[in-house]
């Protein structure tokens, strides 16, 4: 690690001019944007206000899911979050896995982590294992399902 940064910086002098000196980073800050650049987690949607639900396909009025957010059944409000489909069995339930960083902050680092959690899953969307899907929390359908499938993302 130390040898990589020493080079690195001797790169750093002899490309850059001398016209236009560098802002030197910070090590500190440094550190967790290199190994942010190799994990490869997709983003994850924050905190929104609204949730911003698609418009429901020429199905409505068919759907006769009463825990159904995309024709308007359920309310939805607080966390999204775009995950992957690792089970289908349920009836009308998946469990939807997305990774996650958490810093580990005496080595300075990322730990990998994943979050599971239990969704609804409408018949008028009926997600596979595999999908990427769209998720967003509404209120307790039951114990464990506090989040409905929004949309399938392709
Ligand atoms: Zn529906």
């Amino acid at each position: 690690m130390v040898e990589a940064k020493k080079t690195k910086s001797k790169v750093e002098k002899k490309t850059a001019s001398p016209a236009k000196p560098k802002v030197q980073k910070k090590p500190a800050e440094a550190k967790p944007n290199a190994v942010a650049k190799k994990a490869t987690v997709p983003k994850v949607a924050k905190k929104s206000a609204k949730v911003v639900i698609p418009k429901a396909p020429e199905t409505e009025g068919v759907c006769e899911d009463r825990h159904c957010a995309v024709h308007k059944h359920m309310s939805v409000r607080g966390r999204v979050f775009i995950g992957t489909v690792i089970k289908d069995k349920m009836n009308k339930s998946i469990v939807v896995e997305w990774p996650r960083r958490v810093l580990i902050r005496k080595y300075e680092r990322y730990a990998k982590k994943r979050s599971r959690v239990s969704a609804h899953n409408p018949k008028c969307i009926t997600a596979k294992v595999g999908d990427r899907v769209k998720i967003a929390e509404c209120r307790p359908i039951s114990k464990t399902k506090k989040f409905v499938v929004v949309e399938v993302l392709k």
